[in-house]
C-alpha cells in the first residue's frame, strides 16, 4: 500500500491510475478504523480496480465546542488494517495543505442541511461537502463509498453530486453494529462501562419503533415519545433529537405512510451518538 501525504502525490497517483485505464474507488474517513469503515473498503476493493482510503480529521466540520482535539487517532493500527485488506493507496493530507492560509471557499447544500444533525452542528455539513468535494477533485474517483450510519450526510453528498453534475457513483452501505446492536463508531471509544450500557438504548428504541409500525402504529408523535422513554429510562442520556421524518427531505412527519426514516442523536457522557433506520408502512 502506498502512503500519499501531499496533494501533488495524490494527484500524480490518480493520473497514473487513469492513464492505465483503472477504475478508482474512494473511501473517505476520519480514521480510527473499525468494521464499519472496513465494510466500505471491502466493497470498494471488490468493485473497483484501485482503492484509495483517505484519513483526515477535518477541522472545518467541527464546531468550537466539539471534540476535534479529543477525536481518537491511531495511524499505525489504521495503516495495518488497510494494508491487510489490500488497499492500494492511503491518503493522509495535512490540514495545512487542505486549508492553506487564506482559504475561503465552501460548498453549501441548502435546506436538507438545516435539519437533524445540521440543527445542532452548524458547521458540520458545510465542512463535509467542502472536504468531500476537494477529495473528489484530488482523487478523481469513479465511485465513492459512504455508510448509511450517517444517512443525512449520504443524502447531502448525493445532492451535491447531483446538483453539481459530478460524474461519480455514490455507494451507500448498511450500518455495521456490535452484537447488542450499538452502531460501530470511532466515538464509542469515549464510552465508560455504564455509558456503554446506556448506549444500547438507541438501537432498542429504533427496534421498538419498527415493531410498533409493524403492528400498525402510524402516529409519528407516538413513535417519538416511545423512543424517548426508552432512551431516557436510565437518566444518563441526553437527547439531541428523535426524528420520524421524510427520508430524503428530512421534514418531520405527523403520520407514517409509505417510506420514512427514524433517526436519533443522543449525548451519552462525552459521546454524541447517532443511529437511524428506514421504515415502510404500506
Ligand atoms: P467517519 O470516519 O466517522 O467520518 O466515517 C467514515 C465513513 O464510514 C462514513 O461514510 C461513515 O458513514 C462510515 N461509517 C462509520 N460508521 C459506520 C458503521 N457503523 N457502519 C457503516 N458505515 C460506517
Amino acid at each position: 500500500m502506498k502512503t500519499l501525504k501531499t496533494l501533488s502525490e495524490m494527484k500524480a497517483w490518480s493520473r497514473e491510475a487513469h492513464q492505465d485505464g483503472k477504475t478508482i474507488g474512494l473511501v473517505p474517513t476520519m480514521g480510527y478504523l473499525h468494521e464499519g469503515h472496513l465494510s466500505l473498503v471491502r466493497k470498494s476493493i471488490s468493485t473497483c480496480d484501485r482503492t484509495v482510503v483517505s484519513i483526515f480529521v477535518n477541522p472545518r466540520q467541527f464546531g468550537p465546542n466539539e471534540d476535534l482535539d479529543a477525536y481518537p487517532r491511531d495511524e499505525e493500527s489504521d495503516r495495518s488494517k488497510l494494508d491487510q485488506l489490500g488497499v492500494d493507496a492511503l491518503f493522509l493530507p495535512t490540514a495545512d495543505e487542505m486549508y492553506p492560509e487564506g482559504f475561503q471557499t465552501y460548498v453549501h447544500v441548502e435546506e436538507i442541511t438545516d435539519k437533524l444533525c445540521g440543527k445542532s452542528r452548524r458547521e458540520l455539513f458545510r465542512g463535509v461537502t467542502t472536504i468531500v468535494l476537494k477529495l473528489f477533485h484530488l482523487v478523481q474517483p469513479h465511485s465513492a463509498f459512504f455508510g448509511e450510519k450517517d444517512r443525512q450526510q449520504l443524502e447531502v453528498i448525493r445532492k451535491m453530486v447531483d446538483d453539481l453534475n459530478l460524474d461519480i457513483e455514490i455507494v451507500g452501505l448498511p450500518i455495521i453494529r456490535e452484537l447488542d446492536g450499538l452502531a460501530l463508531s470511532s466515538r464509542n471509544q469515549y464510552l465508560g462501562e455504564a455509558e456503554r450500557e446506556t448506549a444500547k438504548s438507541l438501537h432498542e428504541a429504533l427496534q421498538q419503533a419498527q415493531q410498533l409500525v409493524a403492528q400498525g402504529e402510524s402516529s409519528a408523535e407516538t413513535l417519538r415519545s416511545r423512543m424517548r422513554s426508552i432512551i431516557e429510562r436510565e437518566g444518563q442520556a441526553q437527547v439531541d433529537y428523535i426524528s420520524v421524518c421524510d427520508p430524503k427531505r428530512f421534514e418531520e412527519l405527523e403520520e407514517v405512510r409509505g417510506k420514512a426514516m427514524i433517526a436519533l442523536a443522543v449525548h451519552v457522557g462525552k459521546a454524541r451518538l447517532i443511529d437511524n433506520c428506514l421504515i415502510e408502512r404500506i
